[in-house]
């Protein structure tokens, strides 16, 4: 922004100014931004484009808590973005996360990801990322500005779980995050935000270096790499035993202990053989099991691990000394859970 201006002609901390305006007051219209001079918003207005993603659909589960929105990029390609509230223990507020898309479509191709199965379509650009955080973080405001509540931001965390590989898109997704953290601008602390991956080991070793203490989820999955490489191709390439050793290294460098997600699916990865198998691999590491219900599939013969199945897993684990929660899905009435968006971007298109 400094460059930008400064080509204007304009001294440069104008160009922090408009910063400010566009990533902490989320503005998109420069005729409001109030303390910059009539004739630089004249210059921003005639050679700048502040976008704004449209929200060609959305929906909102039944209990409120979960709101879906197909954004409608300036191509014509559409990603979905999802905001999630729930309580924030040891806080005054809610904690309000938004799950963000990093690529359209993605080429991974996981066998029970409905986004894997329809493939790359292109990468997403850090404004394309950061503005699905933006849309929400507006709607929040101004619900709070009708309530006649004082103005701050909402969003507490940003997690990069929806369509696409995160690392398979590695500038654009970091630099977005760079913009979220920007004290001048969202101001989230690192913490707060969460990239989960596939398991594209050279980008893991490569965001254990960027000094930056970000939440890291590993999409596991299964326990051995003849099941792994049937559920998740990339297996093929980055086996698990390079996973989990870049996985350890990202835990020495940033301190912040990784989660494995483990998606329970009936009859394939659900037994108890496979919660001791899993708990063999993780043993020692500094380390959480995020176990997840199956969301709805394509493949009609992956179906979800039965409650008493996905306990007995959880039990076998905790056994091991295996830290692990079940997450609760949410959103599965308007299909906004994991793997579902693609799904219903195509539903609705
Ligand atoms: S689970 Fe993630 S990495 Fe695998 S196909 Fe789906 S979006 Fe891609």
């Amino acid at each position: 922004m400094e460059e930008l201006v400064a080509a204007m002609g304009q001294p440069r901390f104008r160009g922090r100014q408009i910063f400010h305006w566009v990533h902490g007051r989320l503005e998109t219209d420069p005729n409001r931004m109030s303390n910059l001079p009539k004739a630089l918003i004249g210059q921003v207005v005639e050679r700048c484009r502040i976008a704004k993603a449209e929200s060609a659909h959305e929906l909102v589960s039944a209990d409120g808590k979960t709101r879906k929105r197909l954004l409608r990029l300036p191509d014509g390609q559409s990603v979905e973005a999802v905001l999630i509230e729930s309580p924030f223990p040891g806080h005054e507020v809610d904690r309000y996360t938004v799950c963000v898309s990093s690529q359209v479509g993605c080429a991974l191709g996981c066998s029970f990801c409905v986004t894997g199965q329809v493939g790359f379509v292109r990468q997403l650009t850090p404004g394309e990322i950061v503005e699905q955080v933006y849309g929400f973080e507006r709607l929040l405001r101004q619900a709070d500005g009708e309530r006649g509540g004082a103005s701050r931001r909402f969003v507490t965390n940003v997690v990069f779980m929806g369509m696409g590989e995160p690392l398979a898109n590695y500038e654009a997704v970091l630099a977005a995050i760079r913009i979220l953290l920007h004290p001048e601008g969202f101001a989230l602390g690192a913490r707060r935000i969460t990239i989960s991956t596939a398991g594209i080991v050279p980008s893991i070793e490569r965001l254990a270096e960027e000094g930056l203490p970000l939440g890291l989820a590993i999409s596991l999955h299964a326990p051995t790499d003849q099941l792994r490489d049937r559920l998740m191709p990339i297996n093929r390439r980055y086996p698990i035993a390079s996973v989990l050793k870049a996985a350890a290294h990202y835990s020495e460098q940033t301190g912040r202990r990784v989660t494995y997600e483990y998606s329970l699916i009936q009859g394939v990865n659900d037994s108890v053989t496979h919660a001791r198998q899993l708990a063999r691999l993780l043993a020692g590491q500094l380390c959480h099991v995020n176990l997840i219900p199956l969301n709805l599939s394509l493949d009609p013969s992956l179906r979800p691990a039965s409650a008493d199945q996905t306990a007995t897993f959880r039990r076998t684990l905790e056994e091991t000394h295996i830290p692990c929660t079940i997450r609760e899905s949410r959103g599965q009435d308007i299909l906004a859970a994991c793997g579902q968006l693609r799904y219903t971007a195509d539903k609705s298109a």
